[in-house]
């Protein structure tokens, strides 16, 4: 049995009681164990006068316990016991909850370090429950781990330090290959786990920091670097590019010389021998569906069925009428999306199963295992940071090596793209189609609302349509406007006699699909709804967007939102109302203003708010970083990239033996995954 799957039980001091305690901190195994890292670290190496107290302060305080121990029971089961320390200039108050053990060791006269948080209650000084050690104490810093109710940090550190033998027993070598190591100026992995959890200075802990981070980072970018080695597959399907003038023929309008190079870079992939493997960027508007258009029409028209597969019903629908309208009855395109009745699914899935379908547009349900492909050779995923990076594999492998066209709008930092799109080539448009013209954007408050209304009335009477986007809201927050509560106050009130619509996550997909297909013909003027007409939607028409509560939104979002606008030849606006004073909201939603170049607001928002916000939970489908900050520490992820591309180009299955132990964490670590990105 190996580290990685032996139960933490095997620990001295872990019982069956604390196993369960532990497994609430997702520690089961020994592996989880010594890699539960600390968020922080308990110096008491210096120490504060008790004059220079700041209420708030986690400090540490040397001082002398000044008068006896006094307990009182409370309530049954719940005795207090309270001091005061000294150290010789002022005082502390020191208060312990039922730790009557603690409370012994504190005899008048006796001198201790209390590192704690400091309150200031009735004018005194106060720190409850601090940590209490010796002044000799045999480390000065102290590991603090993220806790449990149940579990002290004490008790949790005594287990990890008993943890970490066991671990190098059962662990052979270090997953960080020898020269890697070197290259790079990593600590081995033994250094590594002891100084993570028990250094005997700051010094050391960064150290063992890094090399952790490093990999956790190696291992990901291993994993995506085997992906792209392995998605180079050799296919034999193959699309032929000689249909391209009949399907610019079709277009409205010429394309750009971005999109025009995007085209050709697919043409180029679709030829065959290699499988296509491509992502296509874009700003919001760019026309990458244009792109992906261009590639389902030469796979027609070479006798390859393909798949579209967007992140929402609203959204393949919108596809399907795109590429309907488009392809007229040059190719045969199906629409298969939960919003359809039974007899329907079944009827479509027959179809697509029999042949006689040519391009299947649809959500995750064509990943579902009931639909089968006649002849699958394309699959095209739309705003793809909404997939997991796994979720991309399974629709692939529902062909004979099928050629994959990826297109995500989100502006992300080209270094993080290369972690979540690692396997993917890249064509960028990076240019706007012409005749378009600038957004204007500003911010205002509430009191702006009764002549945001009449300036939209005036569009509205000009033929023109609008948004009015809302914030979702949680249960509890009774004080803001819900986009259903909105749309009624706006159509008894300064929308009376107009054709307002109202779209929300809580309605059906039929439904939500009506609304909008009314909304895109014209026929509701006023779309009031939530974020689900954040991604993709296009109605060249709509020329405001109004966000109510815009601090509520990420920039990344409002960006995608003010994209909804702006796709025709009107002037169009965006309005964000907000009533937050807070300097960071007034900052963030000023960028809105100043830039409409979506790459300088992703790494403002990146900057502003980190980016487990920026991404949503788990949207990207990457596993959760233990340690490491992937915006933080770009250095280290650089490193960790470019040591992943030199072993993979040397051994690209890490199967010779001294990559053994990479492998297998390379394995694990997206077997997690896959099965995150499933649930
Ligand atoms: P996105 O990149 O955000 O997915 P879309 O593909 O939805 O953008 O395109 C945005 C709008 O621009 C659509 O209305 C589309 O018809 C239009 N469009 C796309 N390419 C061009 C072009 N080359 N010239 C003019 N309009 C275009
Ligand atoms: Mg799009």
């Amino acid at each position: 049995m190996s580290g990685y799957d032996m139960d933490v039980q095997y620990v001295k001091g872990v019982g069956e009681k604390r196993a369960a305690l532990l497994k609430k901190l997702g520690i089961e195994t020994l592996y989880d164990a010594v890699h539960y890292y600390p968020r922080a670290y308990l110096d008491l190496s210096s120490q504060t006068a008790i004059a220079d107290l700041t209420p708030g302060e986690t400090v540490c305080v040397k001082a002398v316990v000044g008068v006896p121990v006094h307990g009182a029971q409370i309530r049954r089961g719940m005795t207090i016991f309270k001091t005061i320390v000294t150290d010789g200039e002022d005082t502390l108050h020191i208060t312990i909850f039922n730790s009557a053990f603690t409370a012994r060791r504190l005899e008048v006269g006796e001198t201790f370090l209390f590192y704690g948080k400091v309150a200031y209650v009735n004018g005194c000084f106060e720190m409850t429950n601090p940590l209490i050690e010796t002044e000799d104490a045999a480390e000065p810093f102290r590991p603090v781990y993220p806790l449990t109710a149940g579990l002290s940090t004490k008790q949790l550190g005594a287990i990890i330090r008993n943890a970490i033998p066991l671990w190098e027993q059962a662990t052979t070598d270090d997953l960080i290959p020898g020269d890697v190591r070197r290259t790079y100026q990593l600590c081995h992995e033994r250094f590594a786990i002891q100084n993570i959890h028990f250094p005997n200075s700051p010094n050391d802990a960064g150290i063992a920091r890094r090399r952790l981070m490093f990999e956790e980072l190696f291992v990901l970018q291993c994993g995506m670097a085997q992906l792209r080695h392995t998605s180079r597959v050799k296919t034999d399907i193959r699309i032929r590019g000689d249909a391209l003038p009949a399907f610019l023929a079709l277009l409205p309008f010429e394309l750009t010389g971005a999109q025009r190079r995007a085209v050709d870079d697919c043409v180029r992939d679709l030829s065959g021998g290699v499988a296509m493997n491509r992502l296509v960027q874009g700003d919001v508007g760019s026309g990458k569906t244009m792109v992906a258009a261009a590639a389902l029409f030469l796979a027609a028209k070479s006798g390859v069925q393909s798949a579209l597969m967007a992140p929402t019903e609203l959204l393949a629908k919108q596809h399907y009428e795109t590429l309907t309208r488009l392809f007229g009855d040059t190719v045969r395109v199906v629409l298969l999306t939960g919003g359809l009745t039974a007899k329907e699914k079944k009827q479509t899935r027959a179809a697509i199963a029999a042949g006689d379908v040519d391009v299947a547009v649809g959500t995750h349900a064509l990943l579902s295992e009931d639909v089968a492909f006649h002849r699958l050779g394309l699959v095209v995923t739309d705003e793809q940071h909404r997939f997991g990076v796994r979720q991309r594999g399974t629709l692939s492998q529902k062909g004979d090596a099928p050629h994959v066209l990826v297109m995500s709008a989100t502006p992300i930092p080209r270094t993080l793209s290369l972690i979540i799109f690692g396997d993917l080539d890249l064509s960028v448009i990076d240019e706007l189609p012409g005749g378009r013209q600038p957004i204007r954007t500003d911010v205002v408050d509430s009191s702006y609302h009764a002549r945001i209304w009449a300036f939209l009335r005036k569009h509205l009477d000009a033929g023109r349509q609008a948004y009015v986007v809302c914030p979702a809201l949680e249960e509890g927050e009774g004080e803001l406007l819900s986009a259903a509560e909105l749309a009624q106050q706006l159509s008894d009130g300064p929308f009376a006699g107009y054709r307002v619509g109202l779209l929300h996550g809580k309605m059906k997909p039929r439904e939500k699909a009506a609304v909008m297909t009314a909304f895109a013909a014209g026929e509701v003027q006023l779309l009031v709804a939530t974020t689900v007409v954040e991604v993709g939607i296009d109605v060249p028409n709509a020329v405001i967007m109004v966000v109510e509560n815009a601090e509520r939104f990420g920039l990344s979002q409002l960006h995608q939102l003010r994209g909804r606008v702006g796709r025709g030849s009107e002037r169009s606006y965006c309005i964000l109302v907000s009533d937050a004073d807070s300097d960071t909201a007034r900052q963030r939603l000023s960028v809105m203003k100043e830039t409409t170049d979506g790459f300088k607001i992703a790494d403002a928002d990146l900057r502003l708010r980190g980016p487990g916000d920026f991404f949503g939970a788990r949207q990207h489908g990457l596993p959760q970083m233990k340690i490491a900050d992937l915006m933080q520490d770009m250095t280290v992820l650089r490193e960790a990239q470019q040591a992943a591309a030199e072993i993979i180009a040397q051994d690209p299955g890490l199967s010779q033996p001294e990559h053994s132990v990479l492998n297998d964490a390379v394995r694990r670590l997206f077997a997690r995954t896959s099965a995150q990105a499933l649930n």
